[in-house]
């Protein structure tokens, strides 16, 4: 991930610092092949142009030019810039009690996982996770939840395999977490191929029952654009909270991760980096950008 882009951009960087003195046409020059590579990346089209046009903007500055050091310091305005569109600082989340975290998505995107992982992360902190399968679409993801929290020794609660109202599940969830002594509850809810109004209405009633402070949205990075699509859809519908990309492991352009914030405005909280379930990473905008700039 991020390799390609950060190869470019090394590659420009080195031109620019490789040069005593910069001119206005340098910088325009350089900045046309960063927003290239952007592009390639899959990085949104008027991200990518608003992004490279602030970049710009500062990097014409007389403090620019007339400095010893323009490439380098256009570097800098440029990382800057980059770890404020990837979200500035960390966010975090939201766990006071009673503390509930909604796990929403499509299929496939990586949300039992996800869940199973977020669930080892909080413990490992010393909370006290419980895990909820709400996943009455595919009934697989019972199964696959339950058997993830036992390897990660998480109580979790199935409901019974032809249950189909979820309203019903969340509330017999909540009479068993009663006898559990968690701190933190995660629910795994229904996915679809796409979007439709029949997961958004279920969504909307759990919500609206649950009251969960975090509604995280799991979107698979290797998606691309249609990736930050449907984070600005779920928002819309449902109301989200932040994001975790997953697949950052993947050979994924990485656009995705750089439109995510800019284009929903909400944070990328976590990514998922592998199938493993200690896969998974806090997502630091200021880590991240350091590393793509190599
Ligand atoms: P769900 O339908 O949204 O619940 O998706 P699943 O949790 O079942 O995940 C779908 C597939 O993606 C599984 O094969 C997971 O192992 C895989 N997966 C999830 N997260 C990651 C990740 O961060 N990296 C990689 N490489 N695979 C992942």
């Amino acid at each position: 991930m991020f390799n390609q882009l950060s190869d470019k951009l090394e590659g420009v960087f080195k031109n620019l610092r490789g040069q005593g003195k910069l001119s206005e046409r340098n910088i325009k020059d350089a900045m046309t092949e960063v927003r290239l590579a952007l592009l390639e990346a899959d990085v949104d089209y008027s991200v990518a142009r608003d992004f490279i046009s602030s970049v710009r903007d500062e990097a014409m500055g007389e403090k620019v030019l007339k400095s010893v050091t323009p490439g380098q310091q256009i570097v800098k305005i440029f990382r800057d810039k980059l770890a404020e569109l990837l979200g500035g600082d960390q966010a975090p989340l939201e766990l006071t009690p009673p503390a509930r975290i909604l796990m929403v998505g499509l299929n496939g995107a990586g949300k039992t996982t996800t869940s199973a992982k977020l669930a080892l992360r909080l413990k490992k902190e010393g909370r006290r996770p419980l895990l909820v399968a709400c996943d009455l679409f595919r009934p697989a993801a019972i199964d696959q939840l339950e058997t993830l929290a036992r390897e990660i020794d998480v109580p979790v609660f199935t409901p019974d395999r032809d249950e189909k109202n979820v309203i019903k599940v969340a509330k017999q969830a909540l009479k068993w977490a009663e006898t559990q002594n968690g701190t933190v509850m995660i629910f795994d809810t229904a996915g679809r191929q796409e979007i439709d109004d029949a997961l958004i209405r279920e969504l909307e009633d759990l919500q609206k029952f649950l009251q969960a402070k975090e509604v995280l949205l799991v979107a698979d990075s290797a998606t691309g654009q249609q990736a930050v699509n449907v984070a600005k859809r779920f928002d819309e519908a449902v109301g989200i909270s932040g994001i975790v990309l997953t697949k950052l492991d993947g050979d994924a352009r990485g656009g995705a991760a750089l439109s995510m914030r800019s284009v929903t405005g909400k944070p990328i909280k976590f990514s998922g980096v592998g199938e493993k379930i200690a896969d998974f990473e806090a997502f630091v905008p200021d880590r991240l950008a350091d590393r793509m700039l190599g």
